[in-house]
């Protein structure tokens, strides 16, 4: 065993090594090469040591380099030193995190962590937390116990008698709502279109002053960093309204949450601790690895009456019980990364990270813009639309930027027009590999006509 995690943690250290010189995107050749991995199961296993090698040797070379400090696809971010060290470790206790009798050590580590990110967040200590495996999962969870809590308030119990016959309830989300919220409202037998829109102002921000009179069971869904622009959607005011009319409010703050975490940037998160429940994602801006989604609920029993089940054979102990806060049931320990990420950055290292990041973005539009590139968004936060004119020549500069390989950006439509979206969130990203992204962004638009 022990020489095989030896080699295996030399085969990674290499792999790491090579991306600062390697490709973004991995070559076609190299993704064709992984049907080699497959074929008919073979009738007798290999040793451990020969799976590894042919793992690395076949699927390393096929991998997109996000891991590394020019991939600036998806506001995904890489994985913290301490934070991919704690994931090999919590791997090899192969704990279960479903409570604090199957693994003490998950529990407790949770439950650190659970407070220090309410902190570090500004939301409100002592709310719930249920660590989920992404922010989807996190609307779902969070938007259960909204679902609870609003129909509760009028005197049906959803979780015992579901929704056939219950009172209707309302759900109002934001013309520019992320994709994952529509999907957590359907899975929830609220609807992927049941609701109502309100439209979004220019950078994508729900307008507080088209916001509906809200009545009887309601739902509001807001969000903390809009996927194409970072913009945020004014928490205070519709918090407030809200308040008044006993809707609940759920933010979704996939990567925009971490605002909270930056002195400089706090501001634009004003008003967000007002809400009622919060999805984010460890493994994009805290930098930890996949899959690590976070939701936070100020009414715990909400949650707990969503997500807790019993059972004679579970006897849960005198911890914490994470189960009684998550959609899943056995779990890994994903709170042993969030520690780590956490305790190795520290308070001032989170929020250096998140103003770095952000500061590479104004400095990839400024830059872009010198050399004759339009940015579509105000850039508040590590998202910069760009166009490079028409949507034609937009489209060929994105094309020309991934098969260069230097860096990698995504495409997007912003309010009609083809744009390059850059998101700036890994832990690695250094002024060498912007100044070496931007040249290269440069040189494709030069090539493109
Ligand atoms: C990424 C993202 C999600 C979905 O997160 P997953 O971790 O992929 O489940 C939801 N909302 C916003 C705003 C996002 O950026």
């Amino acid at each position: 065993m022990s020489e095989l995690l030896h080699d295996t943690a030399r085969r990674a250290a290499r792999y790491l090594e090579t991306l600062e010189t390697r490709a973004v995107a991995p070559s076609a050749a190299a993704v064709e090469a992984l049907a080699g991995l497959g074929g008919p199961l073979p009738e007798r296993g290999l040793d451990a040591a020969q799976v590894i090698a042919r793992l690395d040797s076949v699927a390393s070379p096929a991998t997109m380099a996000s891991a590394g400090g020019r991939y600036f696809g998806f506001v995904t971010g890489g994985t913290l030193p301490a934070a991919l060290a704690a994931s090999w470790l919590a791997n090899a206790w192969d704990q279960n995190a479903f409570s604090g009798v199957t693994s003490p050590a998950a529990a407790a580590l949770e439950e650190i962590a659970l407070d220090w990110l309410l902190n570090l967040l500004g939301l409100p200590s002592g709310s719930a937390g249920s660590f989920t495996t992404g922010a989807t999962m996190a609307n779902f969870a969070a938007l259960a116990a909204a679902r609870h809590a609003v129909l509760a308030a009028v005197g049906w119990d959803v979780d015992a008698d579901g929704l056939c016959g219950a009172p209707p309830i309302t759900v109002v989300v934001g013309a520019e709502v992320h994709s994952t919220v529509p999907k957590a409202l359907g899975l929830l037998g609220l609807g992927r279109q049941r609701v109502v829109s309100v439209p979004a102002d220019a950078q994508g921000r729900l307008r507080a002053d088209a916001l509906p009179a809200l009545r009887g069971p309601t739902i509001v869904c807001l969000q903390a960093g809009n996927v194409n622009t970072g913009a945020f959607d004014p928490f205070a005011e519709v918090c407030a309204a809200a308040r008044e009319a006993g809707a609940w409010v759920h933010v979704d703050g996939a990567f925009g949450l971490w605002a909270a975490t930056s002195p400089q940037r706090r501001h634009l998160v004003d008003g967000v601790a007002q809400a009622d429940s919060w999805a984010t994602d460890a493994h994009k801006w805290l930098n930890v690895p996949y899959d690590s989604g976070l939701a936070f609920v100020r009414d715990a029993a909400a949650l707990r009456a969503a997500t807790a089940i019993s059972a004679p054979y579970l006897l849960l102990g005198h911890m914490r019980p994470p189960s009684d806060f998550t959609p899943e049931s056995s779990r890994r320990a994903r709170g042993v990364e969030i520690w780590a990420a956490l305790t190795s950055l520290g308070r001032a290292g989170v929020a250096a990270l998140i103003d770095r990041t952000c500061g590479y973005a104004e400095r990839f539009a400024a830059e872009l813009r010198a050399s004759g590139a339009e940015i579509l968004n105000q850039v508040v936060l590590n998202q910069v639309l760009v166009s490079f004119g028409d949507d034609a020549r937009t489209q060929r500069v994105i094309a020309a930027v991934q098969a260069d390989g230097t860096c990698w950006c995504g495409g997007t439509v912003w309010h009609g027009r083809t744009a390059m979206r850059i998101s700036v969130s890994c832990w690695a990203t250094g002024d060498d590999d912007v100044t070496r992204s931007i040249a290269a962004i440069r040189a494709a638009a030069a090539a493109a006509g």
